[in-house]
């Protein structure tokens, strides 16, 4: 399956099917005279015999988050000039979100900038992939380094999903099921339909085309995110209190975070638009572990509330909230205001 981009200029594809990379990709690659492959080194090793067979010399890439830092980058671009990148060159990025948004940024920035394709090889990367951020990390935080710039293509091989570890699945579901949230209810409900009991892999690219056409919605009104495109935050302020204190990963601390702003946006529409409880039933059946966060303390997850990058004003923290299934909206909420919703 195909989808395009819809902005004016510098569209480009994003195929999502079972053997998309050796269906699509020398399309892109013949175009170049030099192309150069970063790929995840864990992804490398388990699919280097047949999915990336035809990867020629490929610069591996330390497995996930661990690839997105400062020392990294200077390293994979010394490593790049020494093998005599030019502008006119390409860039193919094949691995997770954290491979990708590195050489997204290595593309955005080596020579001023050349050409480069995402391949992402997990769930997750339905959403990074798309929407043309790149980063990289520093001591003091995440993503605290980064551009805007598209890529050339996105090839989304979900033969790669048959290796993903069962907690990498459920996380990239998670950001499946928040774009769900933010279309309608109908498609949350048909979410667990397909997915019932447990994620079914077969059935993922279509739920994935959903999840990378309502992310390319709010992304194509506001790519450079000062309005709708922080309504993809969703689940994402509690959601990343509760992935660094607790030491979740991201989208299982999302699926928590999704949960309490459905409890927060029924007590402030004051109606019990969303059925909390069976949405947690649901994610608790699809292997999400609420044991992971019994007894957190509220104060525990304050200073991370407090130092969301979504809060504008001190003291007070913002939540994107829902009054309907697809209309958002950003609230400054108070400490005793989200203590109290806590508790
Ligand atoms: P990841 O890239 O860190 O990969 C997670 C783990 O899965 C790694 O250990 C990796 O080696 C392994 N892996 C990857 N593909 C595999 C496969 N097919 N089989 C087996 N193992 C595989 O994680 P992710 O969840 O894909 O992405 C998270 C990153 O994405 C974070 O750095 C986050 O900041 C970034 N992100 C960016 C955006 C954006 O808009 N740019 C949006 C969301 C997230
Ligand atoms: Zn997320």
């Amino acid at each position: 399956m195909k989808i395009s981009t819809d902005y004016k200029t510098d569209n480009y594809n994003i195929y999502v099917e079972d053997n998309a990379l050796n269906k699509y990709l020398t399309e892109y690659t013949a175009r170049y005279s030099s192309v150069f492959y970063l790929v995840d080194s864990h992804v490398y090793q388990l699919h280097q015999d047949i999915l990336l067979s035809s990867i020629d010399a490929p610069i591996l890439l330390s497995p996930g988050e661990s690839c997105k830092t400062v020392e990294s980058y200077a390293r994979t671009i010394e490593e790049l000039i020494e093998r005599g990148i030019k502008r006119n060159s390409l860039i193919v990025a094949i691995g997770g979100g954290a491979t990708g948004d590195l050489a997204g940024f290595i593309a955005a920035t080596i020579l001023r900038g050349v050409d480069y394709i995402h391949v992402p090889t997990t769930v997750l990367a339905h959403d990074s992939a798309v929407g043309g951020k790149t980063a990289i990390n520093v001591p003091s935080g995440k993503n605290l380094i980064g551009s805007f710039y598209r890529p050339q293509c996105v090839i989304m091989d979900t033969l790669f999903f048959n290796t993903l570890p069962d907690d990498e699945l459920l996380s990239g579901y998670a950001e499946v099921f928040k774009h769900a949230m933010l279309n309608s209810e109908e498609e949350a409900d048909r979410l667990m339909t397909l997915h019932n009991k447990a994620i079914d892999i077969d059935r993922l690219s279509e739920s994935i085309e959903m999840g990378i056409k309502t992310k390319l919605r709010f992304v194509n009104k506001d790519e450079h995110e000062s309005n709708e495109r922080r309504y993809l935050n969703l689940g994402h302020t509690l959601g990343h209190a509760l992935e660094l204190n607790n030491k979740l990963f991201h989208g299982h601390a999302v699926m928590f975070g999704m949960l309490y702003a459905l409890y927060v946006s029924n007590q402030l529409n004051q109606k019990d638009i969303f059925d909390v409880s069976r949405y947690a039933t649901y994610f608790q059946s699809i292997g999400l572990d609420f044991s992971k966060i019994e007894d957190t303390a509220f104060e525990d997850l304050l200073k991370y509330l407090l130092k969301d990058k979504k809060n504008t004003t001190e003291n007070l923290i913002s939540f994107v909230l829902l009054s309907n299934y697809g209309e958002c909206y950003v609230k400054d909420l108070s400490i005793e205001e989200v203590k109290k919703y806590y508790t």
